[in-house]
């Protein structure tokens, strides 16, 4: 029997699959490979892996028996059943103390429920999110990991090397997360999020092309220029590439204005906002992003009902605009932080709440600094996030803590000019102006759930507290005075 020399073995040479094991064999691992279909293995081995230390595989039993134990197998395979699939065939192959790792987009339930499972069979299973898409998993990916802690330790070693870095002292972009889904939780968090941030620069893109009328070259500048403060980030950085992307056919052409405005979606947002209604939690803006996604997908209803609905339209704006561009431009830019910090306030009180509701022990401060490189997220003000949650870490919305606090209150005065602008002349912008609600919502010492209260007692006695009593026994009013 040859040597077992196969330090993690990989299932799925799609995109993700093969950029991953590059990286991991950069960093001195043998990995082994397989794929169902057999043949791509034989195209990377002799393509983008040849002379590099792979061991190609045929069979899930070569690839079990080329591996030194306790096992390592990764899945990186289409979410769902699939992994069921897998882990059913690999489980004969398997001995107890070997670990199964699922490296896609899987909901965290079904990482919890592989979790609890497997650790009934004495195998060790690990749910982690990957982020940065193919680049990041080739060059530094952030990395989520939940699922058995005592996997954790046969993992760590490879995946804090292939991880994304950050400065100071090269922090790996890779840590424990929890427990069961825990890490497919984060993941899923972290996406949703992603969508906040592409709707919430969608929707400044919109203004400031219809409002002040900016061309494609003024917006690439004021997106360039805007990455080098405090929105500086990845999303930031590759928007002000895209308004200088020319048709390679036509160089008097943008590629932006030759794309249909219909944005598709893989799910990940909409299981995030279905969790923010399960855990009780206000997570406005990624939800709005999700919306704004779906409206944007009935194009042809769209294009009707514009020749049917009155009001305002938003592409003569600029027509009208007599004012000073360059004050417009930095309150966008205001509305557009502002309504950042709101997004990542309403997603880390929303992991607070997942916490408690599925016993989960998740560091906070930790979480951003997984965030801070590799992910389509990555942005310098995760390193703040990171700091109020060593400040306080049982801070209960980060929009209390005091640089977050001094943040919102410089921005107010654009975020609120914005708003207006935008109602006012039918820009729709969803995120903004639900960041702003939320934001006016926290802040409000007394909102008008007394009359919702009322209410809800008049037709249903469903009782109210009392504002000088609200502890005290729930009262019931005889509203009509009918017995
Ligand atoms: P993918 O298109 O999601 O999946 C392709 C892989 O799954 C191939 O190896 C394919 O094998 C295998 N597969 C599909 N259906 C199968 C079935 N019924 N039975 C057995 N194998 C099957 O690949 P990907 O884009 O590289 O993503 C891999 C995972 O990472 C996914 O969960 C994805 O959501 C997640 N992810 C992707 C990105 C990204 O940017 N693409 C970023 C983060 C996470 P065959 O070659 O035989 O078809």
């Amino acid at each position: 029997m040859t040597e077992a020399k196969g330090d993690i073995g990989l299932i799925g040479l799609a995109v993700m699959g093969e950029n991953l094991v590059l990286n991991m064999e950069s960093r001195g691992f043998t990995c082994s490979v397989y794929n169902r279909t057999t043949s791509k293995v034989d195209e990377f081995v002799q393509g983008r892996g040849k002379g590099k230390k792979f061991i190609g595989c045929h069979s899930l039993e070569t690839l079990v028996q080329s591996l030194k134990t306790p096992r390592r197998v990764m899945l990186m395979v289409k979410a769902g059943e699939v992994v069921d699939h897998f882990i059913q065939l690999l489980l004969p192959l398997l001995e107890k103390g070997d670990i199964i790792i699922d490296g896609g987009n899987s909901l965290y339930t079904d990482s919890d429920r592989r979790t609890k499972d497997l650790d009934t069979k004495g195998i060790l299973f690990i749910g982690t999110g990957v982020s940065g898409g193919e680049e990041g998993a080739l060059h530094g990916p952030s990395i989520m990991p939940g699922g058995n802690p005592k996997a954790w330790e046969h993992v760590k070693p490879i995946f804090q090397a292939i991880s994304a870095k950050v400065q100071p002292g090269d922090q790996p972009c890779c840590d424990w997360v929890g427990d069961g889904g825990a890490g497919h939780y984060v993941k899923m968090v972290h996406n949703g999020i992603e969508y906040g941030d592409m709707q919430l620069i969608s929707e400044a893109y919109f203004i400031l092309k219809h409002y002040l009328g900016l061309n494609n070259d003024e917006l690439q500048k004021t997106f360039a220029k805007w990455n080098t403060g405090d929105l500086d980030s990845y999303l930031i950085e590759i928007t002000a590439d895209i308004f200088g992307k020319k048709d390679e056919k036509n160089s008097n052409v943008y590629v932006v204005d030759t794309i249909l405005d219909s944005a598709g979606q893989k799910g990940t947002g909409k299981w995030t906002a279905i969790n923010a209604l399960d855990v009780g939690i206000p997570l406005t803006l990624v939800a709005e992003s999700v919306f704004a996604r779906c409206v944007s997908s009935f194009k042809e209803e769209r294009v009707k009902a514009s020749t049917i609905l009155a009001g305002p339209n938003p592409t003569e704006a600029h027509k009208k605009f007599t004012g000073d561009r360059e004050q417009v431009i930095e309150a966008v830019r205001q509305a557009l932080f502002a309504s950042k910090l709101v997004s990542y306030a309403q997603g880390f009180t929303m992991m607070k709440a997942a916490a408690k509701e599925y016993k989960w022990n998740l560091n906070y401060g930790n979480i951003a600094l997984l965030w801070r490189g590799g992910c389509i997220i990555r942005s310098t003000f995760l390193g703040e996030i990171k700091s109020a949650f060593e400040k306080d870490p049982q801070l209960d919305n980060l929009l209390t803590d005091c640089w977050f606090r001094d943040k919102l209150a410089a921005s107010q005065d654009g975020w609120r000019q914005v708003a207006s602008i935008s109602v006012l002349h039918g820009i729709p912008t969803p995120a903004f102006t639900s960041a702003l609600s939320y934001y006016d919502s926290y802040r409000c010492a007394k909102l008008s759930a007394n009359l919702v209260q009322a209410q809800r007692d008049y037709f249903g006695a469903h009782t109210f507290q009392l504002l000088d009593d609200p502890k005290g026994a729930p009262v019931h009013v005889n509203w009509t005075g009918r017995g």
